[in-house]
């Protein structure tokens, strides 16, 4: 949070202290009738005069102040604490509760304001106790709607996923991932809110509907001075005067505070950079595969059927290897890599296969089990960092949210834990970019904070999708030597998720090629760059630029979307060794060397 602006705290704060301490301040009984001096002029006694009744005007517009304050900001507190818990859990929960809540909100609508403030009156009578939740439950769809509005916009956020992949629970993502999010928004609903309660409280008053008199209260004094404009028009100024400098000092509270929370309108980008650290060794390695999956195909449910992005794709990484799945942009790349967290998006699901962690099928895992394997079992990290990371926390906290889904600690051990993990992952100088927001630090340091979160519960699989695209080729490069020096001292396996070549030669053990939602070749990578055994990896690795400057040759065509996939072989439009027997029948991916597979006919041509 950045340093408030100090003149509208200083303007709520000044108003509020006179309403706390008028007690203190020897002022007249606010409720001392004095006829023998009814409207009269300003004394020294009696700064602003005395009204109808001989009463010290001063005194009743500080005790007013006293009463409205109280009513406004009791009710507006209330109104925003129940409106943020209904949106929250409404936008992020969805289904029924959604709908109570919104369904709720639209009742209350419903009735007009002051039809509503009749009955509750007639039946409870006037006065604060009554005031106050009424103007509460009056306000109330304002904080719903807008805290519904904002979870929508942000529960679908990459930094919203990478807490889920991390294993944190719904109410840890909701109240440290979401909410800080639409704190801003809120903050202004409840300036908007307090500011409208002094006015109504005020109204309500005047109508004999709120403070009951003599109690003092600005509604009230506006009210008994209309009677008297004509022989004392000021008794009508000092409470409406009140009443619009509370309001003003009111709203440019809350639009400081507004800005003092979103640190991007405020804070500076800085330069910066750095060098890989030695990584402290940490992680065992475990026996058996890191990850096993077997014949894992995803579903789409489409108005005329199931559509199969990912078919059948079986694979296994071994504890200290790295396996690079690579293909094109629709290969089924991410959505293998997301169904092994069990983050699969809700239009998409499992239709078959299993993948195996640590003995268990993760594809029958329920949500529970799922998030205490993620992040604590296997990570994720993704492509753009700024997008995964929670733009209004500090790295350390994102960091700490990590270490805390999984193992509780104290607040300050876990800032340690962040800093170390940030000075494990090559960040120069952590203590003090452990306060930096995501947008004070540069891509490829964005991209170590999300690899620091990703290992803080050293998982034995990381999967990385696509986490050098966005970087230039320098940053790239250290971000790899970062995951692969992680891998080799962690004993962790890494499956990492690219369509660059070059990038799959510099980091992998084993590459597997995924086309059209399958794996066509998959072997050691130095053998498949070698002597590919499938089309699809032949011309993949000719569209690769040379470094002598000749031309890459490109791939004909596009990958086929997956409801309109061609007969036998996907590849068959784009091959060039196509013949009339690969249009037709079923390929399977076959091991016909030693540790090397493809799902080609006619494999044996390209050997
Ligand atoms: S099966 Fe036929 S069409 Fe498919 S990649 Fe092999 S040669 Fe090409």
């Amino acid at each position: 949070m950045q340093r408030l602006r100090p003149g509208p705290v200083v303007a709520v704060g000044t108003i509020a202290f006179l309403a706390l301490l008028v007690p203190l301040f020897g002022l007249d009984n606010p409720l001392h009738m004095d006829i023998a001096h009814r409207l009269a002029q300003p004394t020294l006694a009696h700064p602003l005069g005395q009204d109808a009744y001989g009463r010290d005007v001063l005194a009743r517009l500080l005790w007013g102040a006293r009463v409205s304050l109280a009513v406004a900001s009791s009710s507006s507190a209330l109104a925003c604490l129940v409106g943020t818990a209904l949106g929250l859990a409404g936008g992020f929960l969805r289904g029924p509760v959604e709908f109570l809540a919104l369904r709720g909100m639209d009742v209350v609508l419903c009735f007009p304001p002051l039809l509503l403030a009749l009955l509750v009156v007639t039946l409870l009578g006037p006065g604060a106790p009554t005031l106050i939740p009424l103007l509460a439950v009056l306000y109330l769809p304002g904080f719903v709607r807008v805290v519904y509005a904002g979870v929508l916009s942000v529960r679908t956020q990459d930094y919203v996923e990478a807490m889920r992949s991390l294993g944190a629970g719904r109410l840890r993502i909701m109240l440290g991932t979401i909410l800080p999010n639409v704190g801003g928004p809120v903050l202004v609903q409840f300036s908007i809110a307090a500011a409208s309660a002094v006015v109504l409280e005020s109204g309500l008053s005047f109508l004999g509907l709120g403070v009951v008199p003599p109690a003092p209260s600005w509604g009230l004094m506006i009210g008994e001075a209309r009677a008297t404009m004509m022989q004392a028009p000021l008794l009508l100024l000092w409470p409406c005067l009140a009443l619009s400098v509370t309001i003003l000092a009111l709203n440019a509270l809350c639009d400081a505070l507004r800005d003092a929370v979103d640190p991007h309108g405020i804070t500076r980008r800085r330069r910066h950079g750095g060098l890989l650290d030695r990584l402290a060794p940490g992680l065992l390695p475990a026996p058996g595969a890191a990850l096993e999956l077997a014949g894992l195909t995803i579903a789409i449910d489409t108005p005329s059927g199931p559509i199969h992005p990912v078919r059948d794709v079986s694979l296994r990484v071994m504890p200290h290897e790295t396996l690079a799945l690579v293909g094109e942009s629709g290969s089924g790349k991410s959505l293998t890599g997301l169904a092994t967290m069990g983050l699969l998006p809700p239009i998409a699901r499992v239709a078959g296969g299993a993948a195996w962690i640590e003995g268990r099928d993760v594809l029958r895992l329920d949500e529970a089990a799922l998030r205490r394997l993620r992040g604590a079992t296997v990570a994720m990290i993704f492509q753009d960092p700024l997008s995964s990371l929670n733009p209004v926390q500090r790295i350390a906290t994102q960091i700490g949210e990590a270490v805390q889904a999984h193992a509780r600690s104290p607040a300050k051990a876990t800032w340690r834990r962040a800093v170390e993990l940030l000075r494990h992952v090559g960040i120069p100088d952590p203590e003090r970019r452990a306060h930096n927001f995501p947008h004070e630090m540069s891509g490829g340091m964005r991209q170590r904070a999300m690899i620091a979160m990703a290992i803080a519960n050293q998982p034995r699989l990381l999967i990385a999708d696509e986490p050098t695209t966005a970087l230039d080729v320098t940053i790239q490069a250290q971000v790899l030597e970062l995951l692969a020096a992680l891998r080799r001292e962690s004993g962790m396996a890494l499956i990492f998720i690219t369509h660059s070549l070059p990038v799959v030669a510099e980091i992998a053990d084993r590459v597997a090629v995924m086309y059209a939602g399958e794996i066509v070749e998959q072997g050691r990578v130095a053998e498949v760059f070698a002597r590919p055994l499938h089309p699809y990896t032949a011309a993949l690795l000719a569209s690769v630029p040379r470094e002598d400057g000749s031309l890459a040759e490109a791939i004909p065509g596009t990958v086929p979307p997956p409801y309109a996939l061609p007969p036998g072989c996907a590849f068959a439009p784009r091959c060039r060794f196509a013949r009339a027997d690969c249009s037709s029948g079923t390929l399977a991916l076959t091991e016909v060397m030693a540790e090397r597979l493809t799902r080609c006919r006619r494999w044996s041509d390209l050997a």
